[in-house]
């Protein structure tokens, strides 16, 4: 028994190396028309076998399950996000939304006016940066005061946002500081924690090359079905219009 799970396990991930290679190359540069997003989400919504889950959700053993996660990380995003959240109402797919709260590219007060009319439908998480910091688990905290004096409830969804290898280090430390730490500070779940989830392929539309920012192929061609499997969808909606 133990034998034939491993074997399905390898081929398992044997087809995802050969799904992304396959879909390596660029596609699209941004901005991105808005139609590709959802027609991607009308193609997974038309497949039964797909199992969208919310962020602190299970996967299901038995479905291809996936995750949409929206990263505000520009005052663009902010701007666009009404776009993309109005999809995934028009097409009741569960979304996160995360948005910063360190007041570096937009005001963290001013998220407040373009994600009010979500707060209550839709699961808000805070997309920290405090690991730039030179006192990270201060900033962290800090972060989380701010969040909860704005929206008037603790975040317990916490995802970090990336900047390339600056402060790599930085990032690592707190990653494992916060994985052992997360209930002192109320959080429920955050995907970097490998122990709560791993996701078998990441579609996301934030690639880059010579500063520019593209989607691979991987938006046109849904990653393999095994049951069982869990896919990300990463979006930042300033690269959509
Ligand atoms: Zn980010």
């Amino acid at each position: 028994m133990q034998f034939f799970k491993k074997v399905k396990r390898v081929l398992k991930e044997k087809r995802i190396e050969i799904y992304s290679k396959a879909v390596n190359l660029p596609f699209v540069y941004a901005p991105y028309e808005l139609k590709l997003y959802e027609e991607y989400l009308s193609r997974l919504k038309h497949d039964t076998r797909i199992n969208f889950i919310s962020f602190n959700d299970c996967i299901d053993n038995t479905k291809i399950n996936f995750v949409f996660r929206h990263d505000l990380d520009t005052l663009d995003c902010l701007k666009n996000s009404g776009k993309l959240i109005d999809l995934h109402i028009k097409h009741m797919i569960p979304l996160t939304i995360f948005v910063r709260m360190d007041d570096i590219d937009y005001s963290s007060k001013a998220s407040y006016k373009y994600l009010s009319k979500y707060v209550e439908s839709w699961p808000i998480g805070l997309h920290s940066s405090c690991y730039i910091d030179n006192n990270p688990i201060d900033a962290f905290k800090i972060e989380i005061e701010k969040f909860e004096a704005i929206y008037k409830f603790i975040p317990k969804f916490l995802t970090l946002h990336g900047l390339g290898s600056y402060k790599y280090d930085a990032r690592m430390e707190f990653i494992k500081f916060i994985s052992e730490f997360y209930q002192r500070y109320n959080l429920e779940f955050a995907d970097f924690i490998s122990k709560m989830r791993t996701y078998n392929y990441v579609v996301q539309d934030c690639h880059l090359m010579e500063g520019k920012r593209y989607l691979k192929h991987d938006i046109l061609e849904l990653p393999p079905k095994h049951a069982g499997s869990c896919y990300l969808f990463l979006a930042h909606p300033c690269y959509w219009r």
